[in-house]
């Protein structure tokens, strides 16, 4: 293929104000051939060429003698590239881009790997950033070592409440749902709320709950509000979060603004130039738009607002709203839980809770309701669905409004345990699975308790996802799983956590090649929010939004992945990440 695009190609832009400088020179005209041109044209000639060539292709950087994957369609691979403001100009061979540019910075890439700047396609940016502030759970191997690190970290601040979140019981000896006794021995006066590594249960001390009027035995829909032996536990499930949650002070200007500055930090670090935030309050939508006018949130984000009335009126009123670094068409909507809570609504019941199968967080009429208002006003829908029925329910709702093959790009979040005879609704109907790879490896020492053999064989299986539509964009669900999209790389094509286990990789049938986990995090990411035009490869017109790789992704062995470090991020064409 030819690296340069057509409408863009430098060659053809530096012949025509060559023309244009010879019809407007005070010289008299010349015609372009060899044999009449004499000695004072030609050096006029020369003159007007040199001068031509470097006015007109002086760019701002140029990367060259580097690996650059340029995920265009056909998968090129380029060794340098021009870009200036902002955006890509042009990409190509070494010896062409050098000889047609000249760059304020020249960046010898000295062989290293380039690739697009990723997308994270699902992810909880502001949350995770939130969580940046809280107590960190996520390595807590026991209840003890929880209380230890809550009672540490509380010191930070003297009063308030306490917030932590991340913890699993799954990765204890004893796999049980804690009690609340230990943190109110601790914690009498100040409430404390840590969230499991989901988000959808977490466990509150009886300060929290007397904040929040929860009473024993007391039922909520779509959620679980844990009572034995006529006592709160403290342990809340899905909706029954909310209750207190709500009681927690909203964060300052101050508590926002650095949320999105240590994300955006972090994120840059790990090579991340898009996220998208899947389930935001309309109110954010002008925070973050604030803070990128101020330039301190230069991170683009692709942003969901949830399911409720005010966020449907505010975007429906307003339409679209899309800037370069924030996007604005869709909403996010939860059918159910998590699997490691047991909130995932199933068909069968759970295999290590008989007689439970899960549940969904609305009745089915309210998502058909949603559904077709937000197809009538042409915007994008994203459910969140985990178990099989859950998945069917859906699934079957968006056939009923989208009626066949279309372009209206819906997504199924997660698409985690799928019937086998349920897959085709997404080809039928061109529904996107928007799904996780790290999900798998950090479920899958525990998803085949929940599902039995049978049912894990049609979970988390991206690839026969991937033959739907032929495109699947990928995420982590950060703060969920880690931010790194080289760990979703790793998982998606090896399919093992990390520290290698299994040998061999988990239900590796549904591993997906290299190239197309790249396009997952590049290319089919930004399809997924409707950005493919102006983001997710290197081409010309494109933002130079592209990373440095210490390793080449696409080479080096399974098992060397995980240690693949980002070099440099750009963003805009402006480095906003070195490793030090
Ligand atoms: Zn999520």
């Amino acid at each position: 293929m030819s690296y340069l695009n057509n409408r863009q190609s430098p060659l053809q832009h530096s012949k025509f104000l060559v023309q244009y400088s010879i019809l407007n020179s005070p010289f008299p005209p010349v015609t372009l051939s060899v044999q009449t041109i004499s000695m004072r044209h030609f050096f006029v000639l020369a003159i007007l060429f040199a001068f031509a060539s470097c006015s007109t292709n002086k760019v701002d950087t140029i990367v060259h003698h580097a690996v650059i994957y340029t995920v265009d369609s056909s998968f090129t691979v380029a060794e340098a590239m021009a870009v200036k403001d902002g955006k890509i100009v042009a990409v190509g061979k070494n010896e062409d881009i050098q000889k047609n540019y000249t760059a304020t910075e020249n960046i010898d890439a000295k062989g290293a790997a380039v690739y697009p700047g990723f997308i994270d396609a699902h992810s909880h940016f502001y949350e995770y950033g939130l969580g940046l502030q809280e107590v960190n759970l996520d390595a807590t191997k026991s209840w003890d070592e929880i209380v230890d690190s809550v009672l540490s970290g509380s010191k930070r601040n003297p009063d308030g409440w306490v917030i932590g979140r991340g913890w699993d019981q799954n990765k204890w000896t004893i796999k049980q749902f804690p009690n609340k006794d230990k943190l109110d021995k601790l914690f009498p006066v100040r409430p404390v709320l840590l969230s499991r590594v989901d988000g959808h249960a977490a466990i509150a001390n009886q300060a929290a709950l007397n904040l929040a009027g929860i009473k024993p035995g007391q039922t909520i829909t779509g959620g679980q509000i844990e009572t034995v032996k006529g006592k709160l536990t403290g342990i809340l499930v899905d909706n029954a979060v909310g209750i207190v949650t709500r009681k927690i002070p909203a964060p300052t200007e101050q508590e926002i603004e650095d949320a999105f500055l240590f994300a955006q930090r972090n994120c840059f670090a790990d090579g991340l130039t898009t996220v998208s935030d899947c389930g935001l309050p309309y109110t954010m939508v002008n925070t973050i738009a604030q803070l990128q006018h101020k330039g301190s949130l230069k991170m683009r984000m692709y942003v969901l607002l949830s399911d409720r009335p005010e966020n449907y009126e505010y975007l429906f009123k307003r339409g679209v709203f899309k800037t370069p670094g924030l996007d604005v068409r869709g909403f996010k909507v939860y059918a159910d839980g998590a699997l490691g809570s047991r909130g995932a609504c199933l068909l069968q019941p759970y295999d290590d809770q008989k007689n439970w199968k899960g549940f969904l967080l609305s009745d089915p009429k309210h998502f058909q309701e949603v559904a077709e208002k937000i197809a009538a006003k042409g915007f994008q829908m994203c459910t969140h669905c985990i178990g099989d029925s859950a998945n069917r329910v859906i699934l079957k709702i968006y056939a009923s409004v989208l009626k066949g093959k279309n372009d209206h790009r819906w997504r199924i979040e997660h698409a985690q345990v799928i019937a086998p005879e349920d897959f085709h609704y997404f080809g039928d109907y061109n529904v996107i699975p928007s799904v996780q790879p790290t999900h798998a490896t950090s479920d899958m020492r525990w998803a085949g308790a929940r599902l039995g053999a049978k049912r894990l064989k049609s979970a988390y299986a991206y690839n026969q996802l991937l033959q739907q539509n032929g495109w699947l964009p990928l995420g982590t669900d950060f703060p969920v799983e880690n931010i790194s999209p080289i760990y979703t790389f790793y998982a998606a094509v090896v399919r093992q956590d990390l520290k290698g286990y299994p040998a061999g990789g988990f239900q590796t049938e549904n591993a997906i090649g290299r190239a197309d986990a790249i396009r997952g995090m590049t290319i089919w990411a930004a399809k997924s929010q409707f950005e493919e035009k102006e983001k997710g490869s290197i081409e010309p017109g494109k933002y130079a939004d592209f990373v440095i790789l210490d390793n080449d992704i696409m080479k080096v062995k399974g098992s060397e992945l995980p240690n693949i470090k980002v070099l440099k991020t750009y963003l805009n064409g402006e480095k906003v990440y070195e490793k030090k």
